[in-house]
């Protein structure tokens, strides 16, 4: 194993599936730094918890596809609770003339279903969504989030990697300038392994760890930001901008109603921008919002819960009056083609990006942190996948991204 130290800024699902990964091999020694008290407090515990593997993004596909093989199946010794509740998940799309989406074409054999009306009537006798053709993923579904994240947390905990929670991460510790070659010569027979070319041609300084609030600081080989919402900002701080939008998205729970089954799929609408399952004896519900946010200043807007009713009433008009239980709004990070960043800052020595999961960390979680500690460490990568990867791609933003 590699030498080397790395720190990891963010206990969300990315870091602690990243902690999680690189513990498993025994080697670096890694601390995880969260904020928050807990662990996995933002996005990772406000989100739908669905695993969508119809992805359009090849890239981001083959993560949740990896990520689905690993929920049905962890290690014997990941946990006691299964990861994935398998109920099916029905992707309504498209208009008749559209050609069918991408996933459809490199699925398995079985993984993706076209239905046809009938049997769509069938496995979801309450949504009527408005796409020309329905597909079933049989082997989708709801994961146990708790469980995931427990699962990452106490292998990484068991392997050695210290966790630290309640300490915010201020800032990341420069080099002064005109040091980055020593550094990527020092790394290079380090924990760098293939990355080491990327980085010697530095254009900073680089970075060789974090401030905490109470003034610690905690110096590193390898910074990872695996900050979620913050992401871009701590990574500015330390002079490199990256392509993400910070957004914010809705979910509604209905009350108790009994005439929802419990064995019915995850329903999801990409042509009307709905998605539905059973939550705690009644319906999740989601609208498919999005508005860009300061992730400091996130709140639910009642607004929202209008627009939900709306497409309630057309879609899912048995639950129209159904009254909300729950409602709450949590934040997506985007990138402009819908691919994590997840590798080494091109610019900025000692920087390392895990970044940008969007509205797939969940369905990614295993595969993105994995990756990234491959990359880490120096196992060999698919080059495509790398390449995909990259965060200093710096794609164009897409006008509604
Ligand atoms: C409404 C909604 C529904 C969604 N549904 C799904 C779904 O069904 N399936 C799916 O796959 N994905 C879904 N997602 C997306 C998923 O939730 C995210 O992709 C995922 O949670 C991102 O994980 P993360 O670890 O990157 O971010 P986070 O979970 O936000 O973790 C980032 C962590 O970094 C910490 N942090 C930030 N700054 C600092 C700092 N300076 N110092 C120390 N710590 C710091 C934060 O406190 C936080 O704990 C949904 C998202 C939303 C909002």
């Amino acid at each position: 194993m590699r030498e080397g130290k790395v720190v990891i800024v963010g206990g969300g699902i990315a870091g602690a599936s990243l902690a999680y990964a690189l513990g498993r091999r025994g080697g670096p020694e890694v601390v995880l730094v969260e904020a928050e008290r807990t662990f996995g407090q933002h996005s990772t515990s406000r989100n739908a918890a669905i695993l969508r593997t119809a992805i359009e993004a090849d890239a981001t596909r083959r993560l949740a596809r990896e990520t689905a093989a690993f929920l049905a199946d962890p290690p014997a010794d990941f946990g006691e609770h299964p990861l994935l509740e398998a109920c099916g998940l029905i992707v309504s799309e498209g208009r008749p003339k559209d050609p069918a989406p991408i996933w459809t074409h490199d699925a398995n054999e079985g993984t993706v279903q076209r239905l046809t009306p009938s049997e769509l009537a069938r496995r979801a006798p309450h949504a009527q969504p408005r796409g020309a053709r329905a597909w079933w993923l049989p082997g989708d579904g709801k994961i146990d989030i708790a469980a995931l994240l427990d699962g990452f947390l106490r292998g990484a905990r068991e392997a050695g990697v210290e966790l630290l929670s309640g300490t915010p991460v201020t800032s990341l510790l420069r080099r002064p300038d005109g040091l980055s070659g020593g550094l990527s010569g020092g790394l290079s027979g380090g924990l760098s392994g293939g990355l080491s070319g990327g980085l010697s041609g530095g254009l900073s300084g680089g970075v060789r760890g974090v401030e905490l609030a109470d003034g610690r600081q905690i110096e590193a080989d390898w910074t990872v930001v695996a900050a979620g919402g913050w992401a871009a900002a701590l990574g500015a701080g330390a002079g490199t901008r990256m392509d993400l939008e910070v957004t914010r998205r809705h979910l509604l729970v209905t009350g108790i109603d009994v005439s929802v089954d419990e064995t019915w799929p995850v329903v999801w609408d990409d042509r009307a921008g709905w998605y539905a399952r059973p939550e705690s004896g009644g319906l999740l519900i989601c609208a498919c919002d999005q508005t860009v946010v300061d992730p400091d200043a996130l709140a639910a807007d009642t607004d929202v819960k209008l627009a939900v009713a709306r497409k309630v009433a057309e879609h899912l008009p048995r639950f129209a009056d159904a009254p909300a239980a729950h409602f709450w709004a949590g934040l997506r990070t985007l990138t402009a083609d819908d691919v994590p960043l997840v590798g080494a800052d091109a610019d900025v020595p000692g920087l390392f990006w895990l970044a940008g999961l969007g509205g797939h960390g969940m369905t990614i979680s295993e595969a993105v942190g994995r990756t990234a500690a491959d990359l880490l460490v120096g196992t060999p990568v698919d080059a495509e996948l790398e390449h995909a990867l990259r965060p200093n791609r710096r794609c164009v933003p897409a006008p509604n991204a």
